[in-house]
C-alpha cells in the first residue's frame, strides 16, 4: 500500500533491499507529500505567526490556524479552542499533569494510571507527586496484557481525582476499552486523559464519542513530522488549569504589576509556535484520511493477523499482549536469544525492529522480563514484510 509515497523505504541498507521497516511504533516514514509541503512554507510563505501585519505573517497564520482546524476534524473535537500543539504526547501529558495538578490536586489526591503505561504517563505524574505530595495508583493487567476493569473500578475513593491511561499499549497491542475507562472515571466525578500515541495511526479516533475530557498523541508516529503534537482538552478543563509555560502568545496584557493571559488554546501555546510542522502534521492527516482510517486498520490488521500466526509457527517463541483484539504491534521473544542479539541480527538482514524495555519499565517488571524484540507496522508494510521478518528469524535461531 502507497509504498512509492515514502522515499525512504527504497534505501538500501547493508546491501538489502527493500528495507523492511518495522519500528513504527517508534516512529513512522514520512510520505513525500508531508516534507514538500513544509518545503514548500519554508521557501515561499515563512514568517511568524500571529504577531505580524505583514501578509508573509498572515499567510503563515492562516495556515497554522487551518491545520489547527485538520486536527479538529481528524479527532472530531467539537471546537478549534480545544486543540492544543504541543511537541509531542510526551508534552500534552506533562501539560495535564502539570497544570490540572496545580488547579485541582492537593496532598493525599489520587492520580490512577495502569501498570501498561509508557513511561510519559508514569514520570509526568510522579514529578507533579513530588511537586504536591499525590499518589499514583496503578490498574494492575491479567498476565495476556489486558486491564482488570473490576480493580480499576475497585481504586476509586473520594481522593480519585483523575484517570491517566492509554488507549493502545505500545508493547502489548492491547486496546483498552477507552470509552469505558471514560465512563467510569465520570460516573466516579472524575476526568480521565487518553494516550493516543498508538492509537491514532492505526484506527478513527472520535473524542466526543469517547468523552475523554483530554487526548494526546504525536504527530511523527502518524507520518508527521517531529517536534509536533497535539492536546486535546474539554473547554471546562482548559478554562480553568493555569498555563503550562509564560512566553510570547500566551498572553493578552503584560505589566510588572500583573499578566492576563491570552483565551484558548493559545493559553497554553507559550512562545512561538512550529508553525512548519503544523503544516506538515495538517498534511500527514490530510493524507491518512484520503486513504480512509477505516483501510488502515484493515490492512493493519490483516498484517498483525498473518505475523501473529508465522511467528507462532516458529519454536519456542512467545508473543505477549492479548490473542484477540492485538494492534498493529507484536512484541515476542524466541527461545532463549536475547533481544538484542535478535534485533542487532535482523538489522543486519535489512529488517529494522526494536528492542528493549519499550520505555514501559514497570510493565517488563509486571511480565517478568527485561525487555522484548518488538515489530510494529504501518500503512506500507506488507506480507512481504512479514514473510522477511519471520524468515530471518528462523535463520537467526538455527545460529543460536
Ligand atoms: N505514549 C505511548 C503509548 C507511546 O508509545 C509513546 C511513544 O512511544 C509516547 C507516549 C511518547 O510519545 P512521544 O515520544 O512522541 O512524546
Amino acid at each position: 500500500m502507497m509504498r512509492e509515497d515514502f522515499p525512504i523505504l527504497q534505501k538500501v541498507i547493508y546491501g538489502k533491499y527493500p528495507l523492511v521497516y518495522l519500528d513504527n511504533a517508534a516512529t513512522t516514514q514520512k510520505p513525500r507529500c508531508v516534507v514538500d509541503a513544509m518545503t514548500e512554507e519554508y521557501f515561499n510563505v515563512n514568517a511568524n505567526v500571529h504577531r505580524g501585519v505583514h501578509f508573509l505573517s498572515q499567510q503563515a497564520t492562516d495556515l497554522h490556524e487551518a491545520s489547527r482546524e485538520t486536527v479538529r476534524k481528524f479527532i472530531n473535537a467539537g471546537k478549534t479552542s480545544e486543540i492544543i500543539f504541543t511537541r509531542g504526547t510526551t508534552e500534552s501529558i506533562n501539560l495535564v499533569a502539570t497544570c490540572f495538578s496545580d488547579a485541582f490536586m492537593k496532598e493525599g489526591d489520587e492520580v490512577i494510571v495502569s501498570e501498561m503505561e509508557h513511561h510519559s504517563n508514569i514520570v509526568s505524574w510522579q514529578i507533579a507527586a513530588q511537586r504536591k505530595g499525590i499518589v499514583l495508583r496503578v490498574i494492575p493487567i491479567s498476565d495476556d496484557g489486558v486491564l482488570d476493569i473490576d480493580a480499576y473500578k475497585a481504586l476509586f475513593n473520594e481522593r480519585t481525582k483523575i484517570v491517566s491511561c492509554t488507549h493502545v499499549s505500545n508493547v502489548l497491542g492491547t486496546v483498552n476499552p477507552a470509552g469505558e475507562i471514560v465512563r467510569i472515571a465520570h460516573e466516579h466525578g472524575v476526568p480521565a486523559l487518553i494516550d493516543g500515541a498508538q492509537s491514532t495511526p492505526h484506527f478513527a479516533v472520535d473524542v466526543q464519542d469517547l468523552d475523554c475530557d483530554f487526548f494526546a498523541f504525536s504527530g511523527h508516529k502518524i507520518y508527521g513530522p517531529t517536534g509536533v503534537g497535539v492536546l486535546y482538552g474539554k473547554e471546562e478543563w482548559l478554562e480553568k488549569m493555569p498555563p503550562y509555560m509564560g512566553g510570547g502568545d500566551m498572553i493578552k496584557t503584560v505589566s510588572f504589576e500583573g499578566t492576563t493571559f491570552n483565551d484558548l488554546p493559545y493559553k497554553f501555546e507559550a512562545g512561538t509556535p512550529d508553525y512548519i510542522a503544523t503544516t506538515g502534521l495538517a498534511k500527514a492527516l490530510d493524507y491518512v484520511s484520503s486513504i480512509g482510517m477505516d483501510n488502515i486498520y484493515r490492512h493493519e490488521q490483516e498484517l498483525t493477523e498473518y505475523a501473529m500466526s508465522q511467528l507462532l509457527k516458529i519454536d519456542e517463541t512467545v508473543i505477549f499482549g492479548p490473542k484477540d483484539k492485538h494492534d498493529a504491534v507484536i512484541s515476542f521473544q524466541v527461545g532463549n536469544i536475547h533481544h538484542l542479539d535478535m534485533g542487532t541480527l535482523l538489522d543486519r538482514l535489512g529488517i529494522a525492529v526494536r528492542t528493549g524495555h519499550h520505555c514501559a519499565e514497570p510493565l517488563m517488571r509486571r511480565l517478568g522480563i527485561e525487555g522484548t524484540c518488538r515489530a510494529s507496522f504501518a500503512l506500507y508494510n506488507t506480507k512481504d514484510d512479514v514473510d522477511a521478518l519471520v524468515n530471518g528469524i528462523r535463520r537467526i535461531r538455527q545460529m543460536f
